[in-house]
């Protein structure tokens, strides 16, 4: 690992809702030791929780809409001030939009690191409704389930932390749609701006688990980004 990014690194999944993200971030966080930064588990455990910030954003999650910027990147920018001594930064959802980029960069600079890999997994519309109406999560711990293909080992109730194992609101087939409009509509713009950096490596999202993750894993070891 080199100097310049002060011995931490930094990762950013980055794909459409359903792409695998979080799943493959769950997978480098256990191997590699990252701090895993979902914002849609944080916003999830706020509105859980009922602060003033999940009050806020739970009306934007329902409809599968983006929660706006001035309400996620105080979040973000206090969560990394606060994360000294962890060996790197697995960010899962975010950034999302220019600012919430331009404010990542920005506060690693200050950190004296900054973001060494972005991994673009991408993938299907039909592929991503399938699996996300297929989703199930532990409202605990956010550990991501299928009921075909990786149902909990008891109906209902996560194998980790014995959580109950549900459908998320913003799984149903409509919301799904609009978070993919969503999405669409963004990504032009951040792909083009982590493009010009340099640091985008793209994995099919359609591939089987183990597959998109090796070739992620390999990556990430023969590089030291
Ligand atoms: P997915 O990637 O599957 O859409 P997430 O769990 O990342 O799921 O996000 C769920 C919802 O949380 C989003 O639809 C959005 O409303 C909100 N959200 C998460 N991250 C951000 C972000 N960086 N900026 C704005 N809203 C966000």
């Amino acid at each position: 690992m080199g100097e310049s990014n002060n011995g931490m690194r930094v990762i950013v999944m980055f794909g459409p809702p359903g792409a695998g993200k979080g799943t493959q971030a769950q997978k480098l966080q256990e191997e590699f030791g990252y701090l895993h930064i979902s914002t849609g588990d944080i916003l999830r455990e706020a509105v859980e929780k009922k602060t003033p910030v999940g009050l806020k954003a739970k009306k934007c999650m329902d409809k599968g809409e983006l929660v706006p910027d001035d309400v996620i990147i105080p979040i973000v920018k206090d969560k990394l001030e606060r994360s000294i001594n962890v060996p790197g930064f697995l960010f899962d959802g975010f950034p999302r939009t220019i600012p919430q980029a331009e404010m990542l960069d920005k506060v690693l600079s200050e950190m004296g690191t900054a973001i060494g890999r972005v991994i673009y997994l991408n993938t299907t519309a039909k592929i991503i409704v399938k699996r996300l109406s297929g989703r199930r999560t532990c409202e605990k711990c956010g550990k991501i389930y299928h009921m075909v293909t990786l149902p909990p080992k008891i109906d209902g109730k996560c194998d980790e932390c014995n959580g109950r194992v549900i459908l998320r609101d913003d799984d149903s087939e409509e919301t799904i749609i609009r978070r993919l409009k969503v999405y669409e509509q963004q990504t032009a713009a951040i792909l083009k701006y982590f493009k010009k950096k340099g640091i985008l490596l793209e994995v099919d999202g359609a591939l089987p688990v183990k597959d998109s993750y090796e070739i992620i894993r390999a990556n990430l070891i023969q590089e030291k980004v």
